[in-house]
């Protein structure tokens, strides 16, 4: 696929109308922008060339690119649709996710009923099943990096920011402490770990779906990583003792901390709490 004009090709103001901000990262504006020729809207993803210093932060951005290319299109995924670069940024056309984070969605709801988890959760679960069948894992998973197609209950779930994406080889070892606190898979804290960080962040954000807390935490980043470390799981508090002990089995056997004990995405997907998705209780209030 042909997707990158370059610098001297056509630039985006040419094909697209730009608009609003949808939200802020850590190196990229992301805007709606409309396309010209057939009105469509989509999100762009500005990164400003003045926040890539080194020659590492330009890798990085073509690595992401890269890897959004193969990982689109698949319908786990806020998919490439073009890139641009002009003097002043590179910017990343991809599939408009009209609905918000999913973060913004926990917070305005509280927690989910374990049947609306479930129905994301599956979808967390094929998207990076997907990824690391490609050889390529996140190591970004969190709610703020799950976009929701639309506003309703009914919308559908889309990974979005490869940002800290990366390849990797069968029985690789990574060494880069890279991630977000709450997180960050107790490996990654250690140093030595493979695509199975992500398989840990899931089991967080499914952890703060059904409870609306974060299974570790602490005042700051030190003290969050001592929690992480220990390893304790908390069932014990409201809302957990309301919860079904399947999906408290799923939650145990994803943050398991022994990353070669911990379950894969293919066995989390067999899991008989996801199988009965939809035939899931909601929780009694
Ligand atoms: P960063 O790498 O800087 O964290 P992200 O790719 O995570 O940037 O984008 C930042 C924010 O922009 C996201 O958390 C989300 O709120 C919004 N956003 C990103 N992609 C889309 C999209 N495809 N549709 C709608 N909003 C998006
Ligand atoms: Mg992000």
């Amino acid at each position: 696929r042909d997707i990158v004009r370059p610098e001297t090709g056509p630039q985006l103001e040419h094909d697209y109308v730009v608009g609003q901000v949808l939200g802020k990262g850590a190196f990229g504006v992301v805007r709606l922008v409309q396309d010209k020729k057939m009105g469509r809207m989509y999100a762009c993803k500005s990164i400003s060339k003045a926040k890539l210093i080194s020659k590492e932060d330009v890798d990085d951005v073509r690595r992401e690119v890269e890897i959004l290319n193969l990982v689109s299109p698949h319908r786990t995924v806020a998919g490439l649709s073009q890139v641009y670069e002009d003097r002043m940024a590179v910017h990343i056309v991809m599939e408009l996710c009209a609905g918000g984070e999913l973060f913004e969605r926990i917070v305005a709801k509280g927690t989910f009923s374990e049947a609306e988890a479930a129905r994301h959760f599956r979808t967390m679960v094929e998207m990076v099943a997907h990824l690391h069948a490609l050889g390529v894992m996140h190591r970004d998973i969190k709610p703020e990096n799950f976009l929701l197609t639309d506003p309703t209950d009914a919308a559908d779930l889309k990974a979005c920011d490869f940002g800290l994406s990366d390849f990797f080889k069968p029985g690789q070892h990574f060494t880069s402490l890279i991630g977000s606190a709450y997180y960050v898979a107790p490996e990654v804290l250690r140093r030595n770990y493979g695509p199975q960080c992500d398989i840990w962040s899931l089991g967080v954000v499914l952890y703060i779906l059904l409870s609306g807390m974060p299974p570790f935490w602490g005042n700051d980043e030190k003290e969050i990583f001592t929690s992480i470390l220990r390893g304790n799981l908390d069932f014990s508090t409201a809302p957990w003792p309301a919860i079904s002990d399947l999906a408290k089995d799923l939650v145990r056997s994803i943050l398991t901390f022994d990353s070669t004990q911990r379950a894969t995405a293919a066995q989390i997907l067999q899991h008989p709490w996801l199988a009965a998705q939809g035939a899931a209780p909601d929780r009694p209030l």
